[in-house]
C-alpha cells in the first residue's frame, strides 16, 4: 500500500444514501473494521426525495437528514470533507484536491449523479434567478427568493419538473412549463398516459408548453426577467427552474490508473464489483445488466441506492450470501395530484414476440407488455394504487398471469389470493411486508429496443378483446391518416406484434429521447395536490432494515399543509404589468 498519512480498510467516497447506507452496513457487519468517508458534500446525508416536501414547507432542514444526527461518530466512520480526483488501483490510494493521499483496502465509489443543467452556449444563462434544482443549496436559494417572485419558467419533462411546477403552484406562483419533447417522461409514459398527467397539471393551473424549449433567457441588469422559446415568443418570469434530469458522476473511472468499464455508470456486476480488483460502485453511479435487455443501466432511485449500499457493504466484509442477487426490474410509483402513476420494467420497450394491451377509461389507463403468458412490462394511471411490488414480482419471477390477466389490465388484482394459490410464500412476505425478495434472473429474449408511444386496439380487432376483457376495455377509432401509417408500422415490426393489436402512430410521431430532458431520476413519492388552498403530503420513511409497508405507502397521506395565500395581484393587472414590461 502506497505510503500516506491516513487509510482505512473500507473507504467510501460520496456520502449520499447509497455511501453512508453502505458504510453503516459494513458497521454492522465488522466492527473492528476502518472505516471512512470522504465527500465534497457540506452537510451530512440528506432524505432527497423528501427536499419536495422541503420545497413546499412540509418539512424542516432537520426534518430532512436520512439518518439521526451524529450517527457517523457513533458508528465510528471517519469522515473526510475533501474532493477525492484520482484512483492508483495498483497501490491503492486516492489522491484527493489539495495533493493529499488516502489509502483503502476496498474502496467504494458512491459519487451519485450530477444535474444535467442547460446547454452550455445558452444565452443567459448565467443570469441570477436562473436555478438548476438539485442539492439541499439549490432548495434553500429557491426558498429564499420566492417571496418576490409572481411567475416562473420550469424546464424539463420529467419527474422532477412537474415536482417543482407543483411545488411553485403551491407557493401561489405562476408558472409556466416547457417542455422540449410532445410529451411527459416520454421514455417512461406512452401518449395517453402522459396526456392524463399534463391535464391533470393543467387543471391544477400551470400553462404547459410541449415541443418547446429555450433559445435564450433575457435579463436586465444581472436578473432574469424571462425567456425566449424556439417559437420566438417571450415569456415574462422572475424565476427560471432547471429540472433537465441527470447523469451518473462517472469521473473517478476516467481518473483510475486501471482501466475501470464505464459508459452511461461504472459497469458493476451482482456484487458491485467494477472491472478493477477492490474497487465497487453503489447507488446512481452504479450501472447494472438490465434482467431483460441485458445492456448496463444506471438506476437513479432512493430506494435502490438504500439496498445498493446494503449489498454491497456485505459482499465487502465477506457476507456474499446476505447481498441480493438482483434487483429485477425497475419500477416507479409516484402521486401526481389525485392520480397515481406507475410503471414496472419498461412498458415502451418492444421485446421480440412482445404484445401489447391496453385498458382505457376515465381516469383511468393501463398498458401491459406480454410475451406469451408473461408480463415483462406494466403501466397505469388512476386514482387507485395496484400493488406495485406484486406486479413487479410477476414480472422478476417470470410468474404466467394467464388467468390474471383480466384483472391485472382493470386494476382489480388481488395479489393476497393470487400469491397464496400459487404457495409462493417468497411472494406473499414480499406483498405483505414490504420487502423485495432476491430474484433469481429470468431470460429474455434479447431484441433491439424499440420504443411505440401510441398503441391500441385496431377497430377491427376490437371486439376479440372486448370479448376477452369485458365491454370497458378501451379501443379507438381511426382517421384515414392514421391508417397509412399503420401499414408501415405492421410492416416494419410486424414480427412484433400479435395480429389483434396495431400501433397507431407513424414513425415520425415518436417521441424523441432528447438527453438533455430525459430524466434519470425516477420518482417514488407524492407530488403535491394542486390546491391553492392546502395540499396533502408525504414523507419517505428512513432506512431500516425492516420495511413493515408497502412501497406504495411511500405515498401515504399526511395532515393536509395549507398553502400561503397567493399574493397575486387580479389576472387583469397582472397582464397589463406583463405588456408593459420593460427590458
Ligand atoms: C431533488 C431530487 C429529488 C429526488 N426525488 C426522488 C424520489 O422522489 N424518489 C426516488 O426514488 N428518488 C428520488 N431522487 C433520486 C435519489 O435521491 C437518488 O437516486 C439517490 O439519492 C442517489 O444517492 P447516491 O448516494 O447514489 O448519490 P448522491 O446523493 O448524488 O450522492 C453522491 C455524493 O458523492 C459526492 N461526490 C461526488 N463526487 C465526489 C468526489 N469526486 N469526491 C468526493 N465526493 C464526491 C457528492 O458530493 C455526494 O455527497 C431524487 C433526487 C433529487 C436530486
Amino acid at each position: 500500500m502506497h505510503n500516506t498519512l491516513e487509510w482505512a480498510d473500507i473507504v467510501i467516497v460520496g456520502n449520499g444514501i447509497a455511501g453512508l447506507t453502505t458504510a453503516v452496513e459494513a458497521r454492522r457487519f465488522a466492527p473492528d473494521t476502518r472505516i471512512a468517508i470522504i465527500t465534497e458534500q457540506c452537510h451530512p446525508t440528506i432524505n432527497t426525495p423528501a427536499l419536495k416536501q422541503f420545497a413546499i414547507g412540509r418539512l424542516t432542514q432537520e426534518h430532512l437528514l436520512a439518518y439521526p444526527a451524529g450517527t457517523e461518530r457513533t458508528q465510528r466512520i471517519r469522515m473526510v470533507n475533501a474532493r477525492v480526483e484520482e484512483i492508483n488501483a495498483q497501490d491503492k490510494f486516492l489522491g484527493l484536491r489539495g495533493g493529499y493521499t488516502f489509502g483503502y483496502g476496498s474502496l467504494i465509489i458512491a459519487t451519485g449523479s450530477r444535474p444535467n443543467g442547460l446547454p452550455a452556449h445558452l444565452p443567459g444563462r448565467e443570469f441570477d434567478g436562473v436555478l438548476t434544482l438539485h442539492r439541499l443549496q439549490d432548495y434553500l436559494d429557491l426558498l429564499r427568493r420566492l417571496d418576490g417572485v409572481e411567475s416562473a419558467v420550469v424546464i424539463g419533462g420529467g419527474a422532477h419538473a412537474i415536482e417543482t411546477v407543483m411545488s411553485l403552484l403551491h407557493h401561489g406562483v405562476e408558472v409556466s412549463w416547457l417542455i422540449r419533447g410532445k410529451s411527459f417522461l416520454s421514455h417512461m409514459l406512452d401518449h395517453t398516459a402522459s396526456e392524463m398527467i399534463l391535464e391533470n397539471t393543467r387543471n391544477a393551473g400551470a400553462k404547459i408548453a410541449l415541443k418547446t424549449e429555450l433559445s435564450g433567457i433575457v435579463g436586465r441588469v444581472g436578473s432574469v426577467v424571462g425567456v425566449i422559446t424556439n417559437h420566438d415568443k417571450m415569456i415574462p418570469c422572475q424565476l427560471v427552474l432547471v429540472c433537465t434530469g441527470t447523469s451518473p458522476v462517472t469521473t473517478l473511472a476516467e481518473h483510475c490508473t486501471s482501466p475501470m468499464m464505464h459508459g452511461s455508470g461504472i459497469y458493476v456486476d451482482d456484487q458491485f464489483r467494477t472491472s478493477v480488483r477492490d474497487i465497487y460502485a453503489v447507488g446512481d453511479v452504479a450501472a447494472r445488466k438490465d434482467p431483460q435487455t441485458g445492456v448496463y443501466e444506471t438506476r437513479a432511485q432512493w430506494y435502490s441506492a438504500v439496498l445498493q449500499g446494503r449489498s454491497a457493504a456485505a459482499v465487502v466484509t465477506g457476507h456474499h450470501e446476505l447481498a441480493t442477487q438482483s434487483m429485477g426490474v425497475p419500477w416507479h410509483a409516484t402521486h401526481v395530484a389525485d392520480l397515481y402513476m406507475l410503471t414496472v420494467g419498461n412498458p415502451l420497450r418492444m421485446l421480440e414476440g412482445a404484445t401489447i394491451v391496453t385498458d382505457h377509461s376515465k381516469n383511468k389507463y393501463c398498458r401491459m407488455t406480454v410475451i406469451g403468458d408473461r408480463l415483462v412490462g406494466y403501466l397505469s394511471i388512476g386514482t387507485a394504487q395496484p400493488d406495485s411490488l406484486a406486479i413487479k414480482s410477476i414480472i422478476d419471477e417470470g410468474l404466467s398471469i394467464r388467468r390474471i390477466k383480466k384483472a391485472l389490465l382493470k386494476g382489480e388484482f388481488d395479489a393476497r389470493k393470487y400469491f397464496s394459490q400459487r404457495r409462493s410464500q417468497a411472494a406473499l412476505d414480499m406483498v405483505t411486508s414490504g420487502k423485495i425478495p432476491v430474484v433469481k434472473p429470468i431470460s429474455y429474449p434479447m431484441a433491439p429496443v424499440r420504443s411505440f408511444p401510441v398503441v391500441a386496439h385496431h377497430p377491427s380487432h376490437a371486439p376479440i378483446i372486448a370479448a376477452q376483457y369485458g365491454p370497458a376495455v378501451h379501443s379507438s377509432t381511426t382517421s384515414v391518416s392514421t391508417v397509412s401509417a399503420i401499414a408501415n408500422m405492421k410492416t416494419l415490426h410486424a414480427e412484433t406484434f400479435d395480429t389483434s393489436l396495431v400501433v397507431l402512430s407513424s414513425l415520425a410521431d415518436q417521441p424523441t429521447m432528447h438527453d438533455l430532458e430525459r430524466d434519470t431520476r425516477p420518482s417514488t413519492g407524492n407530488i403535491a395536490v394542486p390546491s391553492r388552498k392546502d395540499i396533502e403530503s408525504m414523507l419517505l420513511p428512513l432506512p431500516s432494515r425492516t420495511v413493515t409497508r408497502s412501497l406504495w405507502s411511500y405515498s401515504d397521506k399526511t395532515p393536509a399543509v395549507k398553502a400561503r395565500k397567493s399574493s397575486f395581484p387580479p389576472p387583469e393587472q397582472r397582464q397589463s404589468e406583463k405588456t408593459n414590461f420593460l427590458l
